[in-house]
């Protein structure tokens, strides 16, 4: 699996990254033992880097995360562990100096580690970016002092996030940045954003290259936000794959993979079945290249819903 320099941290990440949302049931429930297999045959294949938060199924992601890194006894710093906070399934949300102060506390306790990697602020469009500014990346900045977290990023939807935020705290409090949904094959937006966040010295994660399940055979989930256009469209790109007996998650993955500029692609996995896959997907797209005839038959059945997304967070002033 190819390592990739993140940003300035000195940190060397696996091309695919397991996201281990479904690991908290986000996506269907998924057995202990299929979460453990999954995870130790990540491991085995050159996966490095995982990602979990706090509000993935209430908890349940980090401490299933947690249990299967302890299960397959892999050394702590053959490892990059990423959580998250401000961000609960019971409490909502809360980027209080005092909160994520705490959070990183309970994470730590869940995943049963004595320090995370890359600890971020998640979603921060949920509140007013100047208490992301003013309040919670100095908390974060404390956390960092205190060894608890290694290095500190921010997370969420809309790009303007991330202007907004670097632009205003000083140079290099954010280590890296994760976005999601903004570089697959029916949205590249963050393409634009690339030069500047490389000019702040930022690395780059990209999280969700199959939308969220839009570009999968078994479709998306029901909390899925993306408006119905979105969802036909993705499902007749689905349909085209499976009648020329090809994988749309394959391409999906291939093409977040292609550009060397993001340091690692976060792919959410529940089995070694889905492990295998993505990483086969990698591996082919490094001695193969991409299909590029597939790739413009997709584009063209997504061009009319090219970079659609949904709403989030809050109306900031
Ligand atoms: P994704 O696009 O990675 O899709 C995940 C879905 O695709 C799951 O249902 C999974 O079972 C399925 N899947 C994966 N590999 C497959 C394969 N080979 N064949 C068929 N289906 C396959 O979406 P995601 O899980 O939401 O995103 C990835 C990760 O990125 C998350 O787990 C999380 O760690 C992170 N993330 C973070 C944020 C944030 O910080 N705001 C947002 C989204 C995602």
């Amino acid at each position: 699996m190819e390592l990739r320099e993140l940003g300035g941290t000195g940190l060397r990440v696996s091309a695919v990254g397991f996201g281990a949302s479904p690991l908290g049931h986000v996506f269907g429930d998924v057995p202990r033992d299929a979460a453990r297999a999954a995870v130790r045959r990540a491991l085995d294949l050159g996966i490095n880097f995982f990602d979990t938060s706090p509000y993935y199924g209430g908890t349940i992601s980090e401490s299933v995360l947690g249990d299967c890194l302890r299960h397959a006894a892999v050394p702590r710093d053959q490892v990059v562990v990423a959580t998250k906070c401000g961000r609960y399934k019971d409490e909502g949300f809360d980027f209080s100096a005092g909160r994520v102060t705490r959070s990183v506390d309970e994470s730590l306790a869940r995943l049963g580690l004595d320090y995370v990697d890359i600890l971020h602020a998640h979603d921060i469009e949920f509140t007013h970016l100047d208490q992301i500014v003013n309040e919670t990346i100095p908390a974060l900045q404390k956390i960092k002092e205190s060894g608890k977290a290694r290095f500190i990023g921010i997370t969420g939807l809309p790009l303007s996030i991330y202007p907004y935020v670097l632009d205003r705290v000083p140079p290099c409090s954010v280590d890296v940045i994760l976005s999601y949904c903004h570089y697959g094959i029916n949205d590249t937006s963050l393409v634009d954003l690339l030069p500047y966040l490389k000019s702040k010295g930022v690395g780059v994660i990209t999280a969700s290259p199959l939308s969220m399940g839009l570009l999968t055979d078994n479709g998306p989930p029901d909390w899925h936000p993306a408006p119905e256009e979105l969802k036909s469209a993705c499902r007749a790109a689905a349909d085209h794959c499976r009648k020329k007996g090809k994988s749309i998650t394959k391409l999906a993955m291939q093409y977040s993979l292609m550009n060397n500029e993001i340091s690692t692609v976060l792919v959410g996995m529940n089995s070694s079945k889905q492990v295998e896959e993505n990483v086969a997907a990698a591996q082919e797209l490094s001695t193969s290249g991409i299909d590029e005839e597939l790739l413009r038959e997709l584009e063209g059945i997504l061009e009319p819903v090219k970079n659609m997304t949904w709403p989030s967070g809050i109306q900031q002033a």
